[in-house]
C-alpha cells in the first residue's frame, strides 16, 4: 500500500517523503507543524506521514481566499457557472487515481470510492447550473420606497469534514459555497488528508478559478481546525462530523457570533412491517447498515421488526450479512473493507462487549471474518454484526456505533413502532417498509428525522435537501436549501 500511495502521489507531483498536503493560493504546500502518521487500516502498519498545517498556513489560506473571492464576484454569474462546469471537467482522467488513493488511505472499497468521485463531479455540475439562476426579490412594501432583497455570499466560509467519505463531503460543501459566490477554506479529517487537496487542485485548475478560491488545510482538530474556526475572517462555519465536535464548532461560532451548519451523527430506525416485501426489506436492511462498514451517518443501525417477523427475518438477514464480500478495499469484488482507524475499531468492539454484558445476543459477526489474508491480522476488520434481544435502554440501542453493527428490536403495532423509532436524541434519517402505502406514509410523516425513506434506504441526490434535527445537527446541505445556507439576504430600500 505504501508503494502504491507513493506512486499515485508522485503522479500528482507530490513528494511522498514530505507530502505537500495543503492547497493554498493555487499551490500545493507542505505543513511545518507536528508530524501526523497515517496507519493502514488493512494491516495496522504505518502508511504515510505528513505535517500539520497549523495557524500560519490557515492564515495564508484565508487571506488568499478573501482576495480570490473578490475576483470571483467580479465575474458575471453566467461566467461563474461556466467556470464551475470547467471545474467539474477538471476531474476528468483523474477519477481512477483519486478513487485508488482514497481506497488505500481510508480502507474503503475502491468501488465505493469511484462512486464518491462521480458524485463530486455531479455536485459541481449541478451547482454550476445554479450560478445564474439565483436572484433576489422585490417586496411590495406599503411605503414610497422600492425595497428589494439581494442574496449575497458570506465571503470566506470555513468547512470541516470527517473521514468516512472525504471526497464526497468535500464536493458536497465546496460546490454550493462557490456557486453562491463564496471562497471556502476546508479542513479534511487528519485521517484522510490528501484527496480533498487534490480535488481542490483539479477543480481550481479545470475551472480556471481565481487562485486561492479554494483552500485546503490539513491537520489536527485542536490545531489547524481551531485556527480555522477562530479566525475573524471566516463568516460561516459548516461542519460535518460527530456531535461532540459539532458542539465545539457551534461554541467557536458563538464566540465570534458567526452562524454554523452542523451535519452530525445518527441512530436511524429502519422499520419493517409484516406486510412488507420481505426480500426487498432484507436486502434493504443489510445495505442500510453494512454499506461503508456502517461508517455512514445515515446508517440504518436500529432495525425495528414487527413481532411476527421474528425469527425468520433475522435468520434471512444473518445469511445475507454473512454473504457480504469482506476483503481488501483495493479488490473490485470487495463490498466491505475494514473500519477506518484503531480508535474506531476499539470503540466498536467496546460497544459490542457492553451490549453482550447487558443481555444482547450475538446472532452473527462480532469478530474478523474468516478467510482474510494473513497480513490483515493487525488490521481493523469486523464481520457484519447483528445483535438481537436488544432493549431500548441498552447503550447499543442509543449510541451511534459508526460500524457494521445492527441492533434488532421488535414492536407490536404502528404506535409502538413510531415511539421506538423516535426514542433517540438523534434525528438524521429513518425508513419504513410496507406494501400498504397509506400506512407507510402515515408512519413516515411521524418520524422525527431530516430524511425518511419508504421501501428504500440511503437514496440521496444532490438535488434534494439533506440534514438533521436534534443531536444530528441543524441546517441543510444539497439542493436549493444547501445553496441558500451559503447566502444571506440583504434588504435594500430606495426612496422613490
Ligand atoms: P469528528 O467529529 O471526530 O471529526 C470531524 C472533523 O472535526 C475532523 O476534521 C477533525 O479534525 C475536526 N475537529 C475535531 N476537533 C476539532 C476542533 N476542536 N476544532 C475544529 N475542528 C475539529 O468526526 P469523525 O470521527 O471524523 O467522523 C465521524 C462522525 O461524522 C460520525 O458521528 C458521523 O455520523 C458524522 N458524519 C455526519 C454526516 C452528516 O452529513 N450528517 C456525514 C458523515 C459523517
Amino acid at each position: 500500500a505504501r508503494e502504491a500511495i507513493a506512486q499515485h502521489l508522485d503522479a500528482f507531483g507530490i513528494d511522498p517523503a514530505a507530502p505537500a498536503s495543503n492547497w493554498i493560493a493555487g499551490r500545493l504546500i507542505a505543513g511545518d507543524g507536528e508530524t501526523i502518521t497515517l496507519i493502514d487500516p488493512v494491516t495496522g502498519a504505518p502508511l504515510l506521514s505528513y505535517r500539520d498545517a497549523g495557524a500560519a498556513l490557515v492564515e495564508q489560506a484565508i487571506e488568499a481566499a478573501a482576495a480570490a473571492q473578490v475576483e470571483w464576484m467580479a465575474l458575471t454569474a453566467s461566467e461563474r457557472g461556466r467556470r464551475l462546469q470547467g471545474a467539474a471537467r477538471g476531474l476528468e482522467g483523474h477519477e481512477e487515481a483519486l478513487a485508488r488513493l482514497e481506497s488505500l488511505i481510508a480502507g474503503k472499497p475502491v468501488g465505493d470510492c469511484r462512486g464518491e468521485v462521480a458524485k463530486v463531479r455531479e455536485m459541481f455540475e449541478y451547482y454550476a447550473g445554479w450560478c445564474d439562476k439565483q436572484h433576489g426579490e422585490v417586496i411590495d412594501v406599503p411605503t414610497t420606497h422600492l425595497n428589494y432583497v439581494q442574496r449575497i455570499p458570506y465571503g470566506v466560509v470555513g468547512q470541516i469534514t470527517p473521514w468516512n467519505a472525504p471526497m464526497f463531503t468535500c464536493g458536497w460543501q465546496l460546490a454550493p459555497a462557490l456557486a453562491a459566490g463564496n471562497a471556502a477554506v476546508l479542513k479534511p479529517s487528519e485521517l484522510t488528508p490528501l484527496t480533498s487537496a487534490l480535488i481542490a487542485m483539479l477543480v481550481e485548475r479545470g475551472g480556471r478559478l481565481p487562485a486561492g478560491l479554494i483552500g485546503i488545510v490539513n491537520g489536527l482538530g485542536h490545531t489547524t481546525g481551531q485556527a480555522l474556526t477562530a479566525h475573524p475572517r471566516i463568516a460561516k462555519l459548516v461542519f460535518v462530523g460527530s456531535p461532540e465536535t459539532g458542539r465545539r464548532i457551534a461554541e467557536a461560532g458563538a464566540q465570534r457570533l458567526v452562524p454554523s451548519v452542523l451535519e452530525l451523527g445518527g441512530k436511524s430506525a429502519n422499520i419493517v412491517f409484516d406486510d412488507a416485501s420481505l426480500e426487498d426489506a432484507v436486502s434493504g436492511a443489510q445495505a442500510a447498515i453494512f454499506a461503508g462498514a456502517g461508517q455512514s451517518c445515515v446508517a440504518g443501525s436500529r432495525l425495528l421488526l414487527q413481532e411476527s417477523l421474528l425469527p425468520a427475518f433475522t435468520e434471512r438477514l444473518a445469511r445475507a450479512a454473512e454473504a457480504i464480500a469482506v476483503g481488501l478495499p483495493t479488490d473490485d469484488a470487495t463490498r466491505m473493507g475494514p473500519l477506518q482507524n484503531a480508535a474506531q475499531y476499539r470503540r466498536v468492539h467496546a460497544l459490542i462487549d457492553e451490549a453482550l454484558a447487558q443481555g444482547a445476543t450475538l446472532l452473527t459477526g462480532g469478530k474478523a471474518p474468516a478467510g482474510l489474508p494473513e497480513e490483515t491480522a493487525d488490521g481493523y476488520f469486523l464481520a457484519p454484526t447483528i445483535l438481537t434481544d436488544v432493549t431500548p435502554e441498552m447503550t447499543i440501542a442509543n449510541e451511534e456505533v459508526f460500524g457494521p453493527v445492527l441492533v434488532v428490536m421488535t414492536f407490536r403495532d404502528e404506535q409502538e413502532a413510531v415511539a421506538l423509532a423516535n426514542a433517540t436524541r438523534f434525528g438524521l434519517a429513518g425508513a419504513v417498509w410496507s406494501r400498504d402505502t397509506a400506512k407507510a406514509l402515515r408512519i413516515a410523516h411521524q418520524l422525527r428525522a431530516g430524511t425518511v425513506w419508504v421501501n428504500s434506504y440511503k437514496t440521496i441526490n444532490v438535488m434534494s435537501p439533506f440534514g438533521g434535527l436534534g443531536e444530528s445537527g441543524y441546517g441543510r446541505s444539497s439542493g436549493l436549501d444547501g445553496l441558500r445556507e451559503y447566502t444571506l439576504p440583504r434588504s435594500v430600500w430606495v426612496e422613490t
